[in-house]
Formats: C-alpha cells, sequence, structure tokens
C-alpha cells in the first residue's frame, strides 16, 4: 500500500511510524513549512497516547525530554489550593503522564521516521486540492518549484486543526469556532 500523509505535525509523524510498525512501508509525508523547526511550548500527553508510543517502542526516547507529572493541581492567585488530582501511574495509569516540549517532541518523531523509513519527509509542501480517481487518490501540492503531484492508495490528512484537506474535502463545514492563536517558540 501507498500512503501518503499531509503535515508532519505529532499526528503524521506518529501515524507514518504506525503505519511502518503494520508493515506499511511506502510512505510519503509533505508538510508546507519549508523546514521542520520544532516550534511550540509545553505539551500534555496523557496516559493512552503514552500507551500508543510504548506500543511503537518510542516512549523511553520521548519520556527523557520531559518530566512525568504525579499531580495536577490549581491554586488561586494568592497560591491556595483549588483543585487537585493525581494523574498518570499515581492515578492508576499503566502508562505515565509526560509533558514534553512539543517542539521536541516533534524533532524526536522525525528522527525516528528518519531511522525507521528514510527520507520520506518533503518540506516546502503546501496542499492545494485533492481528487479522487477509481483506485488511488491524487493529493495536489503548492511549492516553490510550482505544482506537485502525488498519487497514493491513501491520502491521510495529518494538517491540523485548521486542516486544507477537511476544508477542500467539507467545503461547507466551516472553519473551527473559537480557533485558538498559535505558540511560536523553538525548543530551548
Ligand atoms: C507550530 C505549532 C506549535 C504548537 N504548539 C503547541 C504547544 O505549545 N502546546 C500545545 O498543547 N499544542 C501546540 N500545538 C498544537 C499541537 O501540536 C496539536 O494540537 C497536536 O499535537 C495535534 O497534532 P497535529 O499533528 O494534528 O497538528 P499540528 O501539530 O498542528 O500539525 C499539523 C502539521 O500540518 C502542517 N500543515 C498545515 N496545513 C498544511 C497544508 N495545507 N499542507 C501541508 N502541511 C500542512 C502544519 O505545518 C503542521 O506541521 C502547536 C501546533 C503547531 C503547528
Amino acid at each position: 500500500m501507498n500512503v501518503v500523509i499531509v503535515g508532519a505535525g505529532i499526528a503524521g509523524l506518529a501515524t507514518a511510524l504506525s503505519l511502518e510498525a503494520v508493515g506499511i512501508r511506502d510512505i510519503r509525508i509533505f508538510e508546507r513549512a519549508p523546514e521542520i523547526r520544532g516550534l511550540g511550548v509545553g505539551i500534555n500527553l496523557l496516559p493512552h497516547a503514552v500507551r500508543e508510543l510504548t506500543e511503537l517502542g518510542v516512549a523511553d526516547r520521548i519520556e527523557a525530554l520531559g518530566v512525568a507529572p504525579s499531580r495536577l493541581a490549581y491554586f488561586n492567585r494568592l497560591g491556595q489550593p483549588i483543585w487537585s488530582e493525581p494523574r498518570g501511574l499515581d492515578a492508576g495509569y499503566r502508562w505515565p503522564q509526560l509533558s514534553v516540549h512539543r517542539g521536541r517532541l516533534q524533532l524526536a518523531l522525525v528522527e525516528l521516521v528518519r531511522e525507521r523509513l528514510g527520507e520520506v519527509i518533503e518540506t516546502g509542501h503546501r496542499l492545494t486540492d485533492v481528487s479522487e480517481g477509481a483506485e488511488t487518490v491524487t493529493a495536489v501540492f503548492d511549492t516553490d518549484a510550482g505544482p506537485v503531484e502525488a498519487t497514493g492508495d491513501l491520502v491521510i490528512g495529518a494538517d491540523g486543526i485548521h486542516s486544507a484537506l477537511r476544508a477542500i474535502r467539507y467545503p461547507t463545514e466551516g472553519r473551527r469556532r473559537g480557533a485558538a492563536s498559535r505558540c511560536g517558540a523553538a525548543p530551548p
């Protein structure tokens, strides 16, 4: 099976690793950013996400990038506790919760994809169109060198919350309401 993944964020990269784990190696990932710089700030991976990383055999590497909080606690501005609850292993899960820098997580996943699949990530490719044939799907990307097509048995949209692929496939859905702005800090 030949798979085209749109977006080299956390979902696109994790999907590539999951497909590789079940024996699908003919994968290309297309990312609109000219380079993957590992942007963001903190992100929390809940136990069910860490379970997936554990199944992929990469949890140790991700765990080394962050911390495993044992409690979530809220305080008011005077420092008085409002709410507190156990998290991860302390909450009885079989997997920890991990707090990591989003950019470091993304760069670690890029490294793992390269190790397991080779140079399959094409940056500078912004999805602009997608069309279905009888047996295949073709994605069209805008690049500095002009439009580029990629045909696969499957095209997976992992291009984030403002997904271009979703907008193409579901044009009447509109934009997500209450969309927050994005953080852009590089990893320390
Ligand atoms: C720069 C950035 C910083 C973030 N920082 C944080 C943070 O600090 N904390 C937090 O909790 N969450 C953060 N997020 C959101 C968080 O990463 C996602 O909500 C979550 O990881 C889900 O991942 P995702 O792969 O679905 O989406 P995303 O992480 O948003 O990845 C989507 C990828 O698709 C690419 N893409 C988008 N449109 C196209 C297109 N038309 N063609 C090709 N590629 C496209 C994007 O460039 C991006 O690399 C950030 C997201 C981004 C993009």
